[in-house]
């Protein structure tokens, strides 16, 4: 205790210390498992190391950093030119260079094994942990690998740069770049959830011999990590809304026409830039057929939203580890928090919803990992996704915002991590489809893609044989499901017991007993309250705080890195190079104008 500390009057005592230094991963036994169930076993010791990364202090600092200086637009340079650069902390740039060096955005498709959507998840959960501002650009890199995939002239130089280990912010076109990052923009004031009632056009100017060119007119509204070196976006042409690529640079080596109006001030996810953009004159390259822009976008979507799923399964994971930690220090009444009953049934209740959503979401990865070679995998993926994403990104804030609680007065102060999880927390639900948007999904694919529905009662049945009241909450669902007219009008509520049944089946027949037990008593009989901390008194409410806890010995059986190792390195150096490339430095104080 320094003197200092005396002078001023008082000894702290009884504060949390700060919840760094743990192993995400390695500490994590549902994530461990479903790994490794799910077919990625391989990638353990690479999760392992990213998870030790993930939770040290010099992760947690760059996220504080990142998210209180957050990011500023430069519209003009010195001398009056227009140069739309938007200037970043170091912290964010540093944040950036992990993910991507990591691969959290990429590892599906470098991996080019089985199980690469499954170990890109495990990383992108882990990332999630840590911070989300930057989960938005990996999240959309991870969906754009696909949609480079469908353009001859896109899936060369520039797919292999998006598919790079690796980060560089450097201002300039992509032939001098060694990564590239890759945003979408698509909605428009007058309209995000109906694409097709967006205004700007897209006028044909030339043929190459790789693709269709055309010029943009017209504006986007929101336009995540605009100085991403690329852009998927939408506008109308005379055979209806079509989807295209927008480079920052024109293959001239001139900058592209597009123009940043300014930066929302948003609720979270602040270290993300997000902005309102202006099109005119926007050389861009026609991507998928002319007229399906819908439909080529929804592909893309599809990675987002499980990715978003997955986030949401994340953001319920941090909050109860941070409750958890805070429970396990603080004192009140004579005991630590965590063995005041009402606190114990309470975080029990949040394990027990946080088990269920990271199930969910690699139950989803698995499918989609499975789904080339098995149709009925590729089925359930098509309805799985937007029942992940409806259920995982709706739970996400009722439950921070008990985790909140849990901390009491600090968890809602801006030191404490908490207060960015609780504005981070109701994102998911809105971009990449609203949940109204997909319970409507849900709905079409029942009526219009054969087999989706058995794909999903298949699922679920599953877990009958572990438990009885499996089979009557499918025959439950399947009264709703198969009645188009009722299952229109209880979209919500179809959609709702769809994830409560997945997430029953797979904890039924691969959780611990004690979990099991509590989840399905509370969730498909509804024998608890409308709060957390209902749980009835049967359970063994100290064996589900246990399984949740941070605190017992790291479960991975191999490797478990608590010091620096080959991972870390390597990522250092990526962050250095990124943080040194950011600056306007190298265009000698300047961003080059638009010409
Ligand atoms: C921080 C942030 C970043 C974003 N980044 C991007 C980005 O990078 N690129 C991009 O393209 N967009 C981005 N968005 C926009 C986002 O995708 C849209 O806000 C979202 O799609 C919803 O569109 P909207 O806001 O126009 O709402 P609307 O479409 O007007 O919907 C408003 C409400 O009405 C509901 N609704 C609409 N139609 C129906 C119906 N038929 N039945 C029942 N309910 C209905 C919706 O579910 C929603 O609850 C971002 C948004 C935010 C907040």
């Amino acid at each position: 205790m320094s003197n200092l500390t005396v002078d001023v009057g008082h000894a702290v005592s009884n504060q949390t210390p700060p919840m760094v230094g743990h192993n995400a991963f390695s500490q994590d036994p549902v994530l461990v498992e479903a790994l490794e169930r799910e077919g990625a076993g391989w990638a353990h010791d690479h999760c392992a190391e990213f998870g030790a990364i993930v939770g040290s202090e010099r992760v947690a600092e760059l996220v504080r950093l990142a998210n209180k200086h957050t990011p500023e637009l430069r519209s003009y340079d010195r001398f009056g030119n227009r140069i739309d650069f938007v200037e970043f902390h170091p912290a964010y740039h540093a944040l950036m260079a992990i993910a991507f060096g990591a691969g959290v955005h990429c590892f599906a498709y470098n991996a080019n094994r089985p199980g690469g959507h499954v170990a890109r998840a495990a990383l992108s959960y882990l990332w999630n942990q840590a911070e989300n501002g930057t989960g938005c650009p990996t999240s959309m890199a991870y969906a754009a690998i696909g949609g480079f995939q469908m353009s001859r002239r896109l899936s060369g130089e520039w797919l292999k740069k998006l598919a790079a280990e690796d980060y560089d912010p450097g201002f300039k076109p992509m032939s001098e770049k060694r990564a590239v990052t890759v945003g979408y923009a698509m909605t428009e004031k007058q309209g995000g959830s109906d694409l097709r009632a967006n205004s700007t056009t897209a006028r044909r100017i030339g043929r190459e011999p790789d693709a269709d060119i055309y010029e943009l007119t017209g504006h986007k509204w929101f336009f995540s990590a605009p100085m991403s070196d690329g852009f998927f976006t939408t506008a109308q042409t005379q055979r209806g809304i079509s989807c295209f690529f927008v480079p920052r640079w024109k293959p001239d080596g001139s900058r592209n026409s597009f123009f940043i109006q300014r930066l929302k001030d948003k609720c979270g996810n602040r270290s993300n830039a997000s902005s309102e953009a202006e099109l005119a004159g926007t050389w861009a390259v026609l991507v998928g057929e002319e007229g399906r822009g819908v439909r080529t976008i929804l592909e893309s979507a599809d990675y987002t939203r499980l990715d978003f799923a997955i986030g949401s399964a994340a953001l319920l994971r941090q909050a109860l580890n941070l409750a958890m930690f805070h429970a396990q220090h603080r004192e009140a009444f004579g005991k630590h928090l965590i063995d005041q009953p009402m606190m114990k049934n309470t975080l029990a209740d949040l394990a027990l919803e946080s088990e269920a959503a990271t199930l969910l979401a690699m139950r989803l990865a698995g499918a989609l990992d499975r789904a080339e070679h098995d149709e009925s995998q590729r089925r359930l993926t098509r309805i799985l996704t937007p029942v992940a994403k409806y259920w995982n990104c709706k739970r996400a804030p009722v439950v921070v915002e008990e985790a909140l609680e849990c901390i009491g007065g600090n968890g809602y102060v801006e030191e404490h991590p908490m207060a960015r999880l609780y504005r981070e927390a109701p994102i998911n639900t809105i971009w990449e489809g609203t949940s109204n948007m997909m319970c409507m999904d849900v709905v079409r694919a029942i009526g219009r893609v054969p087999g989706t529905l058995d794909a999903i009662m298949d699922e679920i049945r599953l877990g009958a044989s572990a438990d009885r009241r499996i089979g009557a909450w499918a025959s439950e669902i399947e009264t709703i499901a198969r009645d188009r007219e009722l299952a229109a009008q209880q979209a919500r509520r179809l959609t709702e017991m769809l994830a409560l049944g997945v997430q029953a089946s797979v904890i039924a027949r691969y959780s611990s007993g004690q979990v099991a037990s509590a989840f399905l008593e509370t969730r498909l009989e509804k024998r608890s309250g409308r709060t957390f901390g209902t749980l009835e008194g049967s359970h063994d409410l100290d064996a589900i705080v246990r399984r949740a806890s941070l605190s017992e010995a790291p479960v991975s059986r191999r490797l478990t890195v608590e010091g620096r190792g080959r991972l870390a390195k390597s990522l250092d150096e990526v962050a250095q190079r990124a943080v040194e490339a950011s600056g306007l430095v190298q265009h000698g104080g300047d961003a080059p104008p638009v010409k």
